[in-house]
């Protein structure tokens, strides 16, 4: 029967695990790196709890592609300030944490068999993946590597894809995905009032993962115009639906951080192990 505990309840066992959990972070704003707020205090205490990984593969929001999936296998991955309009503070902060080639390239050869895969050198970490993880791993030393996203794959493809890199969870690797649950830039509102839209779909995809229910991840296109609303475009969906189809039966889930930022970007970040 899968679970479904407190944060506090699963940390309890979590860093003596020899298998690695799966995480899911709703990232949004990127004036989070720079902040202290509730939601990054939950990422630092994820770290906190969390078993050191060998490395950590991001799938985020902010890497998309179109036919190929792209896998970064630099030794020193720059980090992209991929954002416009913030203040110059951001743009200075730097996350220096090396690469992770060897696995990288291990993980293009293991998906090449269910995508066109390819190497890649030009990217390095957006702020999806580097913003988050400077608050998980404030030391920047354990090795980070990202997959992009092919948004020309359908969610069936992409959830094939996940359950291929289940197998890095046996192998120290923790596998992270960076987006929101909810995420319509064009309804963002600073009254802080949640949109009805965003509280009902914020509070369905929390149930899809309670109810360990892939499926319903993978036909969220069919729901119509409530999808719409939530996601106007899916490149920050994408990144839960794996987190989603890596978990397995056997797996605890705990939520660690919940709300509705600005009205239209759901915050709520899961863990499964
Ligand atoms: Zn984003």
């Amino acid at each position: 029967m899968p679970r479904t505990v407190s944060f506090d309840e699963m940390t309890a066992g979590l860093k003596a695990s020899p298998r690695m959990p799966v995480v899911f972070v709703g990232h949004g704003s990127p004036m989070n790196v720079i902040d202290d707020n509730s939601y990054t205090r939950s990422w630092a205490q994820l770290g906190e709890a969390l078993p050191v990984p060998q490395a950590v593969l991001c799938i985020s929001a902010h890497w998309m592609t179109r036919g190929t999936t792209l896998v970064h296998v630099s030794e020193r991955p720059r980090t992209i300030h991929d954002f416009g309009g913030f203040p110059a503070e951001l743009y200075a902060q730097q996350y220096p944490v090396p690469g992770a080639p060897g696995i990288a390239r291990e993980v293009a050869a293991m998906l090449s068999s269910h995508a066109h895969v390819e190497e890649d050198v030009e990217w390095g970490l957006d702020h999806g993946s580097w913003a988050v993880l400077a608050k998980i791993f404030p030391n920047a030393d354990v090795p980070v590597f990202q997959l992009s996203i092919d948004l020309r794959m359908s969610f069936e493809k992409h959830v094939e894809l996940a359950r291929d890199l289940k197998a890095l969870r046996d192998r120290g690797v923790l596998v992270m995905g960076s987006g929101n649950l909810v995420h319509n830039l064009r309804a963002l509102r600073f009254d802080g009032v949640p949109h009805d839209f965003a509280v009902e779909f914020d509070q369905m995809t929390a149930d899809w993962l309670v109810d360990r229910n892939v499926a319903a991840f993978v036909e969220a296109p069919k729901i119509g115009n409530l999808m719409r609303l939530a996601h106007p475009t899916v490149e920050h969906f994408i990144p839960a639906l794996y987190g989603a189809a890596l978990a397995d039966d056997k797996d605890d889930l705990a939520f660690f951080a919940e709300g509705i930022d600005l009205g239209a970007a759901s915050m709520r970040s899961f863990i499964y192990a």
